[in-house]
């Protein structure tokens, strides 16, 4: 598995997850240059006086010149429309990556456009926050976090070791998964948990009417946290719910069983019904903190 540092790393989209992997591998001497393209002059000029990268611009194929290791790090409904841009500067050789928090849809929009001379090998780091933006950007995210890598079947396998190596030199651990397989996981444990803590927080707001302040005044912490998860970026959600459609939908009904379950034994009075879960869920959290993941 190489380690060696990339000479060149291009960045396509510099918000929390292109700034911390620039951050990261700074830290970690994984290149000998980074720089990144963005689609706004602001963002490009905000990155530059942070110092994020070598050199941040919006012209994404010229930053690709003579990378490397091209990592698109936009909305996932960006990535495809990234890609055909791109195509015509990639060296050919060159890994190409994504951070995609959904991957099949980005495979599925990516793979058409790129050269077949390039190396293709989708990933997912399982970490972030509800900030966006480059001044979100912070070395340490991926820190003993989880990174889904999603290569293809015809993944070149030198490649795929090399991202590999990349991304625990940025400080995660790393999982190979189906991408498939990845989105059904995701939509449960990401995808869905967003869904709800959207849905809580404006129920909560349209129910409020002339409370609606009482009701911010008085947000005891299980509100509150949903709050936080309710703040995350729009686009980059809108885009995760529209491209992972079918195994967001598949959870959505299962849960919608299992809440009715819940609602059922509430109106009947079936303590030990509520009793039994809670207990199990509380299990759950446990072993999470057991395995360093909360
Ligand atoms: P972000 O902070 O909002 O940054 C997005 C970046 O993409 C910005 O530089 C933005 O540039 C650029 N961009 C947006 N639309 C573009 C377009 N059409 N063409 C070119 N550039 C465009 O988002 P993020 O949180 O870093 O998320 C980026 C990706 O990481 C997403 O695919 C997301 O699913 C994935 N991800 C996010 C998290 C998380 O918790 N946030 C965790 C893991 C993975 P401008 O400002 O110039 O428009």
């Amino acid at each position: 598995m190489s380690t060696a540092p990339f000479n060149k790393i291009a960045l396509i989209g510099i918000g929390l997850i292109g700034g911390s992997i620039a951050l990261a591998a700074r830290r970690g001497g994984l290149a000998k240059t980074i720089v990144a393209a963005t689609r706004r002059q602001e963002t490009a000029d905000a990155a530059n006086r942070l110092k994020l990268v070598d050199h941040c611009g919006t012209d994404l194929a010229a930053a690709c010149k003579d990378a490397d290791l091209v990592i698109v790090c936009t909305p996932v409904g960006a990535c495809g429309e990234a890609a055909r841009l791109i195509a015509p500067n990639l060296k050919p050789g060159c890994i190409v990556s994504d951070v995609g928090s959904v991957k099949q849809a980005v495979i599925d929009a990516m793979t058409p456009h790129l050269p077949a001379n390039v190396h293709f090998v989708p990933a997912h780091p399982v970490a972030g926050t509800e900030n966006s933006g480059p001044e979100a950007g912070f070395a340490e995210l991926f820190d003993g976090r989880w990174t889904i890598l999603t290569p293809l079947p015809g993944s070149d396998a030198a490649a795929v070791d090399r991202l590999e190596a990349f991304w625990k030199g940025l400080g995660s651990l790393t999982e190979r998964l189906d991408a498939a397989d990845h989105d059904r996981i995701l939509a449960i444990t990401s995808h869905l948990p967003h869904l709800i803590a959207y849905t809580i927080v404006g129920t909560a707001d349209d129910l409020a009417g002339h409370l609606n302040s009482e009701v911010l005044r008085f947000a005891a912490g299980g509100f509150r946290d949903f709050t936080r998860i309710a703040a995350s970026d729009p686009t980059m959600w809108r885009d995760v719910f529209l491209n992972n459609r079918e195994a967001v939908l598949e959870v959505l009904q299962r849960f919608q069983e299992d809440l009715f379950y819940l609602q059922r034994a509430i109106r009947w009075g079936e303590g030990d019904k509520l009793f039994d879960l809670f207990t199990r869920t509380r299990e759950i959290r446990r072993a999470l903190i057991h395995l360093n993941q909360a």
